[in-house]
């Protein structure tokens, strides 16, 4: 999509911190961080919102949620479990979608929030 931000990101027309990449998708971390790790996943297809996600999208949408575990045991806030069982760390994943929904940017992209909290604005 021209004029499209995260277009030019994934197209390397704008310059970002990657932090992960394969042939569908992009994950780099958000130029504003609102945690002390804060990465944006996304498809490398133009998808507007969730909502213009199709069918034949679930698979990458699918892709895009399960990099989220991988990215976080990368990043050092992976769910860790104590020695008496009980979870420790973690992160938070998250889909705004529409002005309601707190969106800006308009090409899907999943917020990965992780660290010691407290973070920004967020529970
Ligand atoms: P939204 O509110 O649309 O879910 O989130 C958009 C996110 O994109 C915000 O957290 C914002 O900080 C981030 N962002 C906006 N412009 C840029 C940019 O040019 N580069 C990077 N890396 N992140 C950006
Ligand atoms: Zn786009």
């Amino acid at each position: 999509m021209d004029n499209c931000l995260f277009c030019k990101i994934a197209a390397k027309q704008v310059p970002a911190s990657v932090v992960y990449e394969d042939d569908e998708l992009l994950a780099f971390k958000d130029i504003n961080p609102a945690a002390p790790v804060h990465l944006l996943v996304i498809p490398k297809k133009h998808i507007s919102t969730l909502t213009e996600a199709q069918p034949e999208d679930t698979l990458l949408l699918g892709k895009i949620l399960a990099l989220a575990p991988k990215l976080a045991e990368e990043h050092g806030v992976s769910v860790v479990y104590g020695e008496d069982g009980s979870p420790t760390r973690g992160y938070k994943t998250l889909i705004n979608s529409g002005p309601d929904g707190g969106q800006v940017i308009y090409h899907l992209h999943m917020h990965l929030y992780g660290g010691p909290r407290p973070w920004r604005g967020m529970h």
